[in-house]
């Protein structure tokens, strides 16, 4: 719920008193945010905001490790995994960000 409020918060602010129509977010897999979740709580917290009824775009970004036995770099889909070497020490590289990519206002 902080999440969505938070996002609707920095649009509100950076629309500068416009109406804002698409608000863009990139979400990583890693991130523990479900989308569905982000999606309901944001148009509750839109609610008689600048952002009311914009349209929200969630692009979710791939995690990806580092390797730190062999340096290799994988996906995951979960914050945790095995690299081929056998490795278990790895260093999540991305898919934890979430992030306001783009904003249309009217
Ligand atoms: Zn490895």
């Amino acid at each position: 719920m902080s999440i969505a409020s938070s996002v609707v918060e920095i649009c509100a602010e950076q629309a500068g008193g416009a109406r804002v129509t698409r608000v863009t977010l990139e979400i990583g897999q890693l991130s523990a945010v479900m989308p569905e979740a982000i999606r309901f709580c944001f148009d509750v917290c839109a609610r008689d905001t600048l952002v009311e009824g914009a349209a929200l775009e969630i692009i979710e970004t791939p995690g990806q490790a580092r390797c730190l036995a062999c340096g290799a770099t994988l996906a995951l889909e979960e914050p945790f995994g095995q690299c081929e070497c056998g490795s278990v020490d790895l260093e999540l590289i991305s898919g934890q960000q979430l992030k306001i990519r783009q904003m249309e206002v009217m």
